[in-house]
């Protein structure tokens, strides 16, 4: 399963759309990011094919940050 992450909500509305133009089935959801201590539930899209959870579209300005910077980790 991937996480991804987004600064904008239009952000989630194109990944949304996009994902189920795909053939998958999405929804919007709040969610935990990764950030340490918060209480926050940020905006995201779930994409999912019959019983599996495909990725996570998140919308989370540091996570986003941080996320770009440590792409050539993983
Ligand atoms: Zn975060």
């Amino acid at each position: 399963m991937k996480v991804m992450f987004v600064n904008l909500k239009s952000e989630l509305t194109v990944c949304k759309d996009l994902l189920t133009r795909l053939g998958n089935k999405t929804i919007r959801t709040r969610t935990e990011c990764n950030c340490p201590h918060t209480q926050n539930r940020r905006d995201a899209v779930v994409a999912y094919k019959t019983d599996t959870i495909l990725c996570f579209v998140i919308r989370c300005k540091a996570c986003k940050k941080f996320w770009e910077e440590t792409a050539n980790d993983r």
